[in-house]
């Protein structure tokens, strides 16, 4: 089994380096080829996602990926920015289902910014649909204002839009994946506003036609980010689309006290897939070895798990994380009083440890 390692920028390289010794050490045999991504593609190649780096990303079963993005490619033409090499590697491998649990850790309850009763014990699972909506829809751009009141002026659009095969794939996923757990989705949406939402719903309502052992609802989504805050327990499973989720999730990751704790995993029809933390390269912390490399570790348990069919494997690893959180070791994003504070390095090392 190939998998392609592409640790990319900021603090990627320093947890990518911890996840892939964790597989180094579960007696596999894989085979791990490392790849430049975002600023580092454009550094070595002049382009985000570099031709090698897809082909590779193609090749491969399985993608690990630490995070893209750098402040100093901001001045960089939108097309050669970092953040493009994630957005690349989804549209090509078809990637188009984003899968995210946010798990608390009940020796991390402190460490949340919600009291520990609203969220111990929280186990949720939030699933993005990745490849469409607004941040993919055509076309968009500046333009003069042809229409509406401030004609003649400059006006910056986008176009938001789901295909009806795009909302049923991701729905069916989402009822899939509500059938493994406690059995009820909640499919969210703003289809009191949007057309393309409204939409959504109704497809959404279809698809549940197959799946009368799942219990569905509806939320708006502002509503669902109220929830998620007051009694983020009562989800089991959340659907939405890609803007939306992409703000849900992260809302989400907070409730687990640190967003260096949240994996996902990025998956196409057949669960190949891409395995990322849910957080982003964190330049404010680069290359001070005190990132969190949990997630990134957690993301490699997720693809044993999905992709590369060792779910034995998958929960070790989660076993290790979970008893280097009762030893107390914290990196400084989740640590409290009490606790021993860790860097990336000794982290990494005491999961490794854990597993041996
Ligand atoms: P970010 O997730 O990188 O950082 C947000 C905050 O969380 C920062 O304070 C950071 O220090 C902290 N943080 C993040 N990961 C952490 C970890 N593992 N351990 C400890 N603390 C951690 O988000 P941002 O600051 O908005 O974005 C920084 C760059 O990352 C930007 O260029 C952005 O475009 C990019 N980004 C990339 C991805 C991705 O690669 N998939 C996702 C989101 C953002």
């Amino acid at each position: 089994m190939k998998i392609a390692i592409l640790p990319g920028d900021g603090i990627g390289p320093e947890i990518v380096a911890q996840a892939v010794n964790v597989l180094n050490v579960l007696g596999e045999s894989f085979e791990m080829e490392t790849a430049p991504v975002g600023g580092a593609g454009y550094a070595a190649h002049g382009h985000p996602l570099p031709e090698a780096t897809l082909t590779l990303a193609k090749q491969a079963d399985a993608i690990l990926l630490g995070a893209v993005g750098d402040w100093k490619y901001d001045t960089l033409e939108r097309a050669l920015r970092p953040e493009q090499a994630i957005l690349g590697l989804r549209k090509h491998l078809n990637l188009f289902a984003n899968l995210r649990p946010a798990i608390l850790y009940p020796e991390l309850a402190g460490a949340s910014t919600l009291k520990p009763e609203i969220v111990s014990g929280l186990d949720i699972l939030i699933i993005r649909e990745l490849t469409g909506d607004v941040y993919f829809g055509q076309p968009r751009g500046v333009r003069i204002a042809t229409d509406g009141a401030f004609i003649g002026e400059r006006e910056g659009f986008d176009t938001m839009r789901y295909a009806e095969t795009e909302i049923r794939r991701i729905a069916h996923v989402a009822f899939q994946a509500a059938q493994k757990r406690d059995k009820r989705l909640t499919s969210v949406d703003k289809a009191n506003v949007l057309e393309t939402f409204q939409f959504w719903k109704d497809i959404v309502t279809e698809v549940h036609q197959e799946y009368p052992d799942v219990a569905l609802d509806h939320m708006y989504i502002d509503n669902a980010s109220m929830q998620l805050i007051r009694a983020p327990k009562k989800f089991d499973v959340i659907v939405t689309g890609n803007m939306f989720g992409d703000i849900l999730s992260d809302a989400a990751a907070m409730l687990t006290g640190s967003i260096g704790m949240l994996p996902s995993a990025s998956l196409d029809a057949n669960n190949k897939g891409l395995y990322e933390p849910s957080h982003g390269s964190a330049p404010d912390i680069a290359g001070k070895g005190i990132a969190n490399p949990l997630a990134t570790i957690l993301s490699a348990a997720m693809m044993l798990r999905f992709t590369l069919a060792k779910p034995e494997q998958a929960d070790r690893i989660e076993t290790a994380v979970k008893k280097v959180l009762a030893q107390g070791l914290r990196t400084p994003d989740i640590y409290e009083p009490g606790t021993t504070k860790v860097g990336t390095e000794e982290m990494g090392n005491a999961v490794v440890r854990a597993l041996t």
